[in-house]
C-alpha cells in the first residue's frame, strides 16, 4: 500500500519585478514520479536547491503541483474537500525548531495541534503524555521550551506532529542546526517511531549517515529523481553521487578506495562492521 503518490508532478517559482512582469522562472519540481509505501523509512538526498523542499510541499499540500497529480493516502491533493484529511494524514517538520515552538510550556505546544482540530481535551492530554514519551521528553512536559536544546526542540516539534496522529511525518532537514548530540537524538526518535507506532518517515537530509537505515532513498537533482533504491544500491554509485556533488558514508567511501585498489570487496558498504567482516574474510 502507498501512502504518497507523485505522478510527473511539477511546480515553478515565478518571480515578477514591481510592475507584475515575469523575470524568471525556476522550475524547481520537474516531472516527478515516485511511490511511498506506508511504514517505509525513506530518506530523499540532493544538493542544496534541487528541489527537495518544494517536493516535500507537495505532500501536505503546502502546495499543489502545477501539473501532474500528488496522492497522499489515497486522496488528491488538488481535492479541496480533503484539504485537513490531508494535512492530518501528513504531517511536516523543518530545519528551525525555534520556528515551529509557539507556546510557553513544552506540554501545551504538543497539544497545540489538537486542541486547533477540536479533539476534546481528556483525548488531547492521552495524546500529549503518548507523543511526548514516544520521543523521550515525556519529564520535561513542564519545561519552557526555551530552556531546551535544539535536539530536545526539535523532539518537541516532531511530539506536536505526531500529536495529531499522522500516518506520515515529513521530516525536511529536521537536523540541519543539530549539533552532533541532538541529530542523533532526533534520528533515534523518528526511528523508533517508525519501528514502534509504524509512522512512514520521509527524512529530507544532506547527512549520508542518517540515510543508511533507510528503507528506500531517492535522489533529487534539477528538480528530478535521478537516482532511487536501497542505500546499498544508492551509495553502489559512489562516482555518479560524487558528479552530484554528493558525499557518500565514509566507510562506504574507503571500502570503495580499497576496491579500487584491488582489494576484493563488494559494492556499496554501509557500516564498520560490514568493512571488517568482508576485509576478514579476505
Ligand atoms: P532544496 O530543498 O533541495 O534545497 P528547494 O526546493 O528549496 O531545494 O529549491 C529548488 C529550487 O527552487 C532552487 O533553485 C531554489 O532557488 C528555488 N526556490 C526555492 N524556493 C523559492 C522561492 N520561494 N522563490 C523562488 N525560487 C525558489
Ligand atoms: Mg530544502
Amino acid at each position: 500500500m502507498e501512502i504518497v503518490r507523485a505522478k510527473d508532478v511539477v511546480y515553478e517559482y515565478i518571480r515578477r519585478d514591481d510592475e507584475g512582469n515575469i523575470v524568471g522562472i525556476t522550475k524547481a519540481v520537474d516531472h516527478v514520479n515516485l511511490g511511498i509505501n506506508k511504514g517505509d523509512f525513506v530518506a530523499i538526498l540532493g544538493h542544496n536547491g534541487s528541489g527537495k523542499s518544494t517536493l516535500a510541499k507537495h505532500f501536505n499540500a503546502i502546495f499543489l503541483p502545477e501539473e501532474g497529480t500528488v496522492w497522499v493516502d489515497g486522496m488528491d491533493t488538488s481535492d479541496e474537500e480533503h484539504l485537513w484529511d490531508i494535512r492530518q494524514s501528513a504531517g511536516m517538520v523543518f530545519q528551525n525548531p525555534d520556528n515551529q515552538i509557539i507556546a510557553q510550556v513544552v506540554e501545551e505546544d504538543v497539544g497545540f495541534g489538537p486542541e486547533n482540530i477540536g479533539v476534546p481535551t481528556e483525548e488531547i492530554w492521552k495524546r500529549v503524555e503518548e507523543s511526548l514519551k514516544a520521543v523521550g521528553m515525556y519529564e520535561f512536559r513542564k519545561y519552557s521550551p526555551n530552556k531546551l536544546s535544539g535536539g530536545q526542540k526539535q523532539r518537541i516539534s516532531i511530539a506536536g506532529v505526531l500529536a495529531m496522529k499522522p500516518k506520515c511525518i515529513v521530516l525536511d532537514e529536521p537536523t540541519a542546526m543539530l549539533d552532533p548530540k541532538g541529530r542523533k537524538e532526533v534520528l533515534e526518535a523518528v526511528h523508533e517511531l517508525n519501528k514502534k507506532e509504524g509512522v512512514t518517515v520521509i527524512l529530507i537530509t544532506h547527512y549520508m549517515e542518517e540515510v543508511i537505515d533507510a528503507d528506500k532513498v531517492f535522489v533529487m537533482d534539477g528538480g528530478q529523481v535521478v537516482m532511487q533504491g536501497t542505500p546499498k544500491q544508492v551509495f553502489s554509485l559512489v562516482d555518479e553521487l560524487k558528479e552530484l556533488r554528493l558525499d557518500v558514508p565514509q566507510v562506504t567511501l574507503l571500502a570503495y578506495e580499497l576496491k579500487k585498489r584491488g582489494i576484493n570487496l563488494p559494492d556499496g558498504i554501509l557500516t564498520t562492521e560490514e568493512l571488517v567482516q568482508n576485509l576478514r574474510g579476505i
